[in-house]
């Protein structure tokens, strides 16, 4: 729901842009905070949702870590003043520039994905004379029940060691003297909207933790991952997502052994619903089965849709505004169309939404794609020599 003020900064800026609500940005990191506080769970941000300064910023300010997978995302992390000892650093393809970057940092732990990167990561540190912090990123085997490019817990899956490959994992750690392990690491993917798969994940985190207890091995920290998802159909409702069960299942279901540390890394949970990509409509044009309606937005500033088929919830504000006014002055109200809202991009691809409901749209009309604070900005692009999309703020 936006206010008419708001409205009216959009249609007096040129579009297309990404809008945050910093507001929305700052309850959801309360809510975050408040939730997670009651069980001492550590959260980290995963910087690769969006890394916008202003965004960061207001991240960093309410304690939160750093979750990386990049040796960029580390450096952004350190330069946004980031604690080193709250950041981590995941990632199955670490290079060693990347690595020796994060070991100048100090950093906090690295989430190790194979047995290869531990003996990289071992060598680069024993040539600093430094100890690395690592984590083991195992994979569970836990089906994560979302988007088949967003699932990264399944055997098939490139991420993390798999189960069968712990007794080998553990004699190397015994000859890498420059590592140390502190934890282990699971994350099953994102979008997750069916709790059940967060129980699975802790009773299968159990399950490996009494591997490790049996071969007497003391684990300090256990990170769960991310992958809370949020409500792309319904925004307006759910502006912040249900961080009270989501920590709460963790502290009913996870048995932790004595002083453990419980971390987490949520990226979409927290910054989904604050952003809004703004644009305006280019053309209407007339089509056989439903008229195009062409934004002067496309993939090149939010891919999620032409990426993975993602929904982002489409309104046209300025036919919500008028029709306000309408109301207001007795008159008629508009009708709904089907409109196939695409970008000017050259994919057909580029299609945000097929036979979508609109009130009558003309030229010039503002049409925002919702919930596009996660995964829009930080992936846009300059295909088609495209501008860099801007960001304006609440
Ligand atoms: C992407 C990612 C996250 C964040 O996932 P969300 O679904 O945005 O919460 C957390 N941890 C790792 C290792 C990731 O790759």
């Amino acid at each position: 729901m936006f206010t008419t003020a708001v409205i009216n900064k959009f249609k007096s800026t040129p579009t297309p842009f990404y809008y945050y609500d910093l507001d929305v940005l700052k309850q959801t990191l309360q809510k975050v905070k408040s939730e997670s506080s009651k069980y001492n769970f550590i959260v980290h941000y995963a910087l690769k949702a969006n890394a916008n300064n202003e965004v960061l910023e207001i991240v960093r300010a309410n304690g939160i870590g750093a979750d990386c997978v990049s040796g960029n995302e580390v450096k952004k992390a350190v330069e946004c003043k980031f604690g080193r000892s709250h950041i981590v650093f995941a990632g199955v393809g670490k290079s060693d520039e990347e690595i020796n970057y994060a070991l100048d940092s100090d950093i906090f732990c690295f989430n190790c994905e194979s047995k290869e990167e531990l003996e990289i990561i071992n060598g680069l540190a024993n040539a600093k004379n430094k100890t690395a912090s690592i984590a083991l990123r195992i994979n569970p085997n836990v089906n994560a029940n979302t988007h088949k490019y967003i699932t990264t817990g399944l055997e098939e899956n490139k991420f993390g060691i798999n189960l069968w490959e712990l007794d080998d994992v553990v004699k190397l750690l015994e000859t890498l003297s420059n590592i140390k392990l502190i934890g282990l690491h699971f994350h099953i993917g994102s979008q997750i909207t069916d709790m059940s798969s967060f129980k699975s994940l802790c009773l299968r985190v159990n399950e490996i933790q009494g591997w490790f207890v049996s071969h007497k091995i003391h684990i300090e920290n256990v990170n769960v991952g991310g992958g809370l998802g949020v409500d792309y159909h319904d925004p307006d409702n759910h502006m912040i997502p249900d961080f009270e069960t989501y920590f709460k299942l963790f502290h009913d279901f996870l048995e932790l052994r004595p002083g453990q540390k419980v971390h987490f890394e949520l990226g979409r949970a927290i910054v989904a619903q604050c952003g809004t990509l703004v644009s305006k409509v280019l053309y209407i044009k007339k089509g056989v089965n439903t008229n195009f309606a062409i934004l002067d937005a496309g993939m090149t500033e939010l891919m999620r849709p032409a990426l993975y088929q993602a929904y982002h919830k489409i309104e046209n504000l300025t036919a919500i505004a008028d029709e306000k006014w309408e109301k207001e002055n007795g008159s008629e109200s508009s009708f709904m169309q089907k409109y196939d809202v695409v970008g000017p991009i050259c994919e057909s691809s580029d299609c945000f939404g097929k036979a979508v409901n609109l009130p009558e749209t003309s030229r010039g009309d503002i049409v925002v794609l919702r919930t596009a604070g996660a995964y829009g900005e930080v992936m846009s692009n300059g295909y088609n020599l495209r501008d860099k999309v801007k960001a304006v703020y609440s």
